[in-house]
């Protein structure tokens, strides 16, 4: 049986003061949780705060990205292990925004994935097709590929998280339909069937990600291999929050 997610993504948004108003207030407002795990990823800078202000909570604290790079001479860059020492138990890997700013190739997003797992933190592996390539149908082709360079040599075991984010619908408000997200996230499921094994594919949380909002999430998580959402613009309302998370428990997982 696998939980529902609701993930935060703020990406580059707040500053210190809204991250603490913001982990109070959601913690203060939590309804008791049977179906769902929340997960909240702040810009890395505040990682810690959010970590410490909702140790005692059901919310859980991730980071955005993570260096390849153990430790040393890497100025500005983040190691797994610092995310660690946070209190932090997730980290996102391969957003499409850090495809395309940053040059980040499947092959870097492997080596990020080995040195999350070395320090035992959960990662959220972000895969996604273009609207060109979806125009294309290239959608599948896509998401294999992506699965298959970014995993490539990885032991994977749970927790692991992969969410399916269409690069189309990233802020866009063009979500994807149910059926349109589900196709994908079975075709993710039946790769891990073919390339792990059964077990594997029936227990890691596949999410989805592209502008879910309180008004959408509902259909996207009766869909049965949608497992929750990874969330950016309506993660940054505690009452939005909140409301995806009392949808998400009364969903039966
Ligand atoms: C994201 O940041 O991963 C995302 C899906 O953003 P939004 O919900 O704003 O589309």
């Amino acid at each position: 049986m696998r939980k529902n997610y609701i993930a935060g993504n703020w990406k580059m948004n707040k500053t210190l003061v809204d991250t603490q108003d913001f982990a109070i207030n959601l913690s203060n407002k939590l309804p008791e949780l049977k179906n769902t795990e929340i997960i909240i990823c702040p810009p890395s800078l505040f990682v810690y705060e959010m970590a410490i202000l909702t140790k005692d909570t059901a919310i859980n604290v991730g980071a955005q990205d993570v260096s390849v790079h153990e430790k040393g001479a890497f100025t500005s860059e983040i190691s797994a292990a610092m995310i660690k020492s946070t209190g932090a138990k997730y980290c996102i890997v391969g957003h499409s925004e850090r495809r395309k700013y940053h040059n980040e190739t499947d092959e870097i997003i492997n080596q990020k994935l080995f040195v999350l797992l070395k320090n035992e933190l959960t990662p959220i592996l972000c895969i996604g097709e273009s609207a060109e390539e979806r125009e294309n149908n290239l959608t599948d082709k896509v998401i294999i590929k992506q699965l298959s360079k970014g995993l490539k040599n990885v032991e994977l075991s749970v927790p692991f998280i992969i969410a399916y984010e269409p690069i189309w619908a990233i802020g866009t408000g063009n979500t994807a339909t149910p059926e349109m997200a589900e196709e994908v996230h079975l075709l993710i499921r039946n790769w891990l069937k073919e390339n792990y094994n059964e077990k594997i594919s029936q227990t890691i949380p596949i999410l989805y990600g592209g502008s879910v909002k309180p008004s959408n999430i509902e259909e996207l998580l009766k869909q049965p291999n949608i497992d929750g959402g990874l969330i950016g613009g309506a993660s940054l309302e505690v009452d939005s929050m909140r409301e995806m998370i009392k949808i998400s428990e009364n969903i039966e997982v």
